[in-house]
């Protein structure tokens, strides 16, 4: 066992009472109140993108399909921030396994990469625990394939098309994947910049297909 998967074990040992949405005690992880008020993605959105129009038909983005445990909103946005950034890292063992229910073909797991600072002051990147827990739950092999090349400027503090450009050279192969379907594996999906360029990195190396799975989509604005 790695040493990040195991910490997430040893932590689900701290805070196996707790839930990671709401804080009661008595649960594990997540309790089936707030696993029951995730709200899930619209039957009508399109498989790309998960929106319910889009231009997916005549720009169709890098990776083949999005799939997402729900919008980032109530208990799914509250898990993953505790995940993220209050030390629930074992918060990994739940999320692994609901993404693991998705139906996926076979494939190489790639987990996004964090920039190394992030890393530093975190002390796991949250998106590898996911991928080695789906991976492990699926049978599927896992492989850091990526890495990031460059420090990118923060994206809160950039507009909307320089956030796009900045992802742009972010990310470069550790090992090639050519022949081979990846899934991707990252925590929330907000402008698909970084799964765009990362599927785009992966492409470029000779990988057929990209799949893109996360925690959570930011809700668009859809009227
Ligand atoms: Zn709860
Ligand atoms: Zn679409």
């Amino acid at each position: 066992m790695t040493r990040s998967l195991f910490s997430a074990k040893f932590l689900r040992f701290f805070f196996k009472s707790r839930c990671g949405a709401c804080s009661h005690w008595g649960e594990s992880g997540l309790c089936p109140f707030c696993l029951s008020r995730f709200e899930r993605m619209k039957e009508e959105a399109c498989p790309t993108c998960l929106r319910k129009s889009c231009e997916c038909v005549e720009h169709p983005p890098s990776y083949a399909r999005l799939l997402a445990l729900g919008y980032y909103r109530g208990a799914l946005r509250d898990s993953i921030r505790r995940f993220k950034f209050h030390g629930r890292a074992d918060l990994a063992l739940d999320f692994g396994a609901l993404l693991a229910s998705f139906e996926v073909p076979d494939g190489i797991v790639v987990p996004v990469p964090l920039a190394p600072d992030r890393l530093a002051k975190r002390g796991y990147n949250q998106s590898e625990l996911l991928a080695r827990v789906f991976a492990q739950k699926k049978g599927l092999p896992f492989r850091n394939l990526l890495r990031r090349r460059i420090e990118t400027l923060p994206q809160f503090s950039l507009r909307k098309r320089e956030r796009w450009e900045n992802l742009s050279d972010a990310f470069e192969i550790f090992e090639s994947p050519r022949g081979k379907r990846i899934l991707l594996l990252d925590d929330i999906f907000t402008s698909g910049a970084t799964a765009h360029w990362a599927s785009e990195t992966l492409l470029a190396a000779g990988a057929p297909e990209v799949w893109v799975l996360v925690l959570a989509r930011a809700k668009p604005y859809e009227p």
